[in-house]
């Protein structure tokens, strides 16, 4: 690493500091080095908190927002995470440093292929990266104790509320294409308690359940 991006690094992280308090979400993100997730042109801002281009039309997340959704996820390290959205394997390796098992799919072949590998390479073994299937999420792996959808959705999916473990959580994105509000999911009981943690924008999520039936 350039001690230029040392430098951005250790600014990124003092500034996460100041907004999120989880040590432990904190400390598995400086252990994954984004600058391998990210493509060769924009490697120079790895450590900038911004969303970048990982192509095929779709994004990293800002380390900020990633933080905030680990965070409010309170995973434990016997959990099983579901992610929707592997995009570059950077949230999923985060994932799998703080749980027992993490599930990610997507539906960018490529990018499976791409992401797999480097996690592989990266000797993050507790993650497997999964097409995504006909429905959202991955309902015979079910239930999970957390999920975390890092593409937008126009509602609350159904079929992921049904893929949640008693007690578990779910955090994702909801609102238009241009906008949309953080959304944190609890099962409890028989019902589910909704509480909303600021505003985000996401690339979409596409298949059945989501923007293609809109
Ligand atoms: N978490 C990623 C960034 C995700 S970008 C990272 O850390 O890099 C959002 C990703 O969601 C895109 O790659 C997009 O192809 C994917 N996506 C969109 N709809 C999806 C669906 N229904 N299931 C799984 N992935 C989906």
């Amino acid at each position: 690493m350039s001690t230029e991006m040392d430098k951005a690094r250790k600014r990124l992280f003092d500034g996460l500091r100041k907004e999120i308090a989880a040590e432990r979400v904190l400390d598995a993100m400086e252990r994954v080095p984004r600058e391998l997730f990210v493509p060769e042109a924009s490697r120079h801002l790895s450590y900038e908190d911004i969303p970048l281009p990982i192509g095929e039309g779709q994004t990293i997340s800002q380390p900020y927002i990633v933080a905030l959704m680990t965070d409010a996820l309170e995973i434990g390290d016997e959990d099983t995470v579901l992610e929707l959205g592997t995009g570059s394997g950077y949230q999923a390796a985060i994932l799998s440093l703080l749980a027992r098992k993490v599930l990610s799919t997507e539906r960018i072949a490529s990018l499976v292929e791409e992401a797999g590998r480097l996690l592989t390479s990266l000797g993050y073994d507790n993650v497997e990266v999964r097409l995504d299937g006909s429905e959202l999420g991955c309902p015979e792996e079910a239930p999970f104790d957390a999920i975390m959808v890092t593409a937008a959705a126009p509602t609350l999916p159904r079929v992921l509320l049904g893929q949640m473990a008693q007690g578990g959580r779910l955090v994702i994105p909801v609102g238009s294409q241009q906008e949309q509000g953080l959304v944190k999911v609890t099962r409890i009981d028989d019902g589910y308690s909704i509480s909303n943690l600021g505003s985000c924008r996401f690339v979409p999520l596409l298949g059945r359940g989501a923007w293609d039936d809109f």
